[in-house]
């Protein structure tokens, strides 16, 4: 399963590349510092032009970067997109740190920030499941529930989930099958 209606809004899954999305809202799963890196984050800066970085060394000399499971937002620079938010997932450390509660803040951290910059669409990458290794289905089930309880209540029209493997696409597949499955 790959969509599912929650009270009238969407929830997608989509096999691709982040930076070639079109959505109000890009989010990158960045690190505290906001400092860039590699993975999505590279890729975002790189695709997106020096703008965005520009706005994130601001925001680190002004209030210090990104708490973990916290959300800022800058311009989109050349993405097909009106912002980015950046989100610093937890770092996987075995499952005791409360990682699991960390990642779901930070993805509600991403879409109060959007509904509060009028955003009606939000495209995810799988926020700490690369570098940061967070198992990818822990993840999911996370991403998944997180995003179809804060679709009920907030403006935002539309959330996909932008997959960069195959793999990764069917784990979050599974997940939102089982989610719609509870739902009824
Ligand atoms: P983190 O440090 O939060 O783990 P990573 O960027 O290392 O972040 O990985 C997060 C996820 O983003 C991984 O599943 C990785 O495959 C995926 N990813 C990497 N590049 C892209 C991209 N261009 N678009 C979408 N997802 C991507």
């Amino acid at each position: 399963m790959n969509k599912l209606a929650v009270h009238g809004k969407n929830l997608e899954l989509i096999l691709g590349n982040i930076t070639r999305h079109s959505a109000d809202a890009i989010v990158n799963a960045a690190n505290s510092r906001l400092v860039g890196g590699g993975g999505v984050d590279g890729a975002i800066h790189v695709a997106g032009g020096p703008e965005i970085l520009a706005e994130c060394d601001r925001i680190r000399s002004e209030q210090g970067g990104c708490p973990t499971g916290g959300a800022v937002i800058t311009t989109a620079g050349r993405l097909d997109a009106k912002f980015v938010i950046h989100t610093a997932g937890p770092v996987w450390r075995g499952g005791g740190i409360d990682e699991a509660g960390l990642l779901a803040c930070s993805y509600r951290s991403c879409l109060e920030l959007a509904e509060k910059n009028n955003c009606r669409s939000v495209a995810f990458p799988s926020i700490s499941t690369g570098v940061y290794r967070f198992p990818i289905e822990k993840a999911a089930r996370i991403a998944v529930r997180t995003v179809i309880d804060e679709l009920k209540r907030r403006a935002i029209e539309r959330v996909d989930f932008v997959l960069f493997t195959s793999a990764d696409l069917a784990v979050y597949e599974k997940v939102l099958e089982e989610a719609a499955r509870d739902m009824q």
